[in-house]
């Protein structure tokens, strides 16, 4: 058992998040996101997100439809990571769903997912709509197929796309969500990693409505902020009772 524990904690280490996070950030004190730029400069940029998204002010367009490639495919060997900031969800096995139409311009291979949340259901959401918070966001981030990799889509303002979808509150239990609230009992602790026991799906586990979003150029909500994300925030929130979120 302690040899098992070991080798994943190793597989943490080796397969670190593909994106370079910056390492020495926090959301409270002295090294919250007032501090941020002081390390990392594009933090204090002028398209930086989160925003706060005021529906009277959002122009109504009519964008090609989006298509999800590989969505309600069945996937094995997915991985979750507690990577000392967050949860991620990573996927082993080629090839990777993927996304094009919309605002985007040629495909968008997918990286990881992650979450947001915060300390109680009255906030968590980064993004907000008429400044309301929601109690967690989940990103799907996507790089750029030209570019090869996230490394190299960082430097390229058009480098990320990252599907962001809002929970909300219900009494429902949400099934698809069990294998990842399971999998997070074995992460708890920093740097930490197990594999989902059951092949997983990203469309069980977004809402119904996928043709209506909120669309805009912004940054990386986490150091080094960089300013290369088009955003997609799907109105229609996700439901999960408040012990799944
Ligand atoms: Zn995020």
């Amino acid at each position: 058992m302690k040899i098992m524990v070991f080798m994943l904690f190793a597989l943490a280490l080796m397969q670190a998040p593909r994106i370079t996070y910056g390492e020495d950030f926090g959301y409270d004190g002295n090294t919250g996101p007032t501090f941020w730029s002081e390390r990392y400069r594009e933090c204090a940029g002028k398209h930086q997100s989160p925003i706060n998204i005021n529906v009277l002010h959002v122009k109504q367009v009519t964008l090609p439809d989006i298509t999800f490639i590989g969505f309600d495919d069945s996937i094995d060997n997915v991985h979750v990571t507690n990577n000392g900031h967050t949860v991620l969800i990573e996927v082993r096995n080629e090839p990777h769903p993927r996304v094009r139409g919309g605002p985007l311009e040629g495909d968008y291979v997918f990286s990881q997912m992650h979450f947001h949340w915060g300390d109680n259901d009255t906030f968590g959401s980064e993004d907000k709509i008429n400044h309301r918070s929601f109690p967690m966001e989940l990103h799907m981030v996507f790089f750029k197929e030209e570019y090869k990799s996230v490394s190299e889509a960082v430097k390229h303002q058009d480098g990320l796309t990252v599907l962001a979808f809002f929970y909300e509150l219900d009494r429902h239990f949400h099934p698809a969500y069990d294998d990842i609230t399971s999998a997070l009992t074995n992460v708890t602790e920093p740097y930490t990693s197990v594999v989902m026991s059951h092949p997983f799906s990203f469309l069980n586990i977004l809402p119904y409505d996928l043709k209506r979003y909120f669309t805009y150029r912004g940054s990386l909500t986490t150091p080094p902020c960089s300013e290369v994300v088009i955003w997609l925030d799907f109105e229609q929130p996700i439901r999960l009772t408040h012990e799944q979120v």
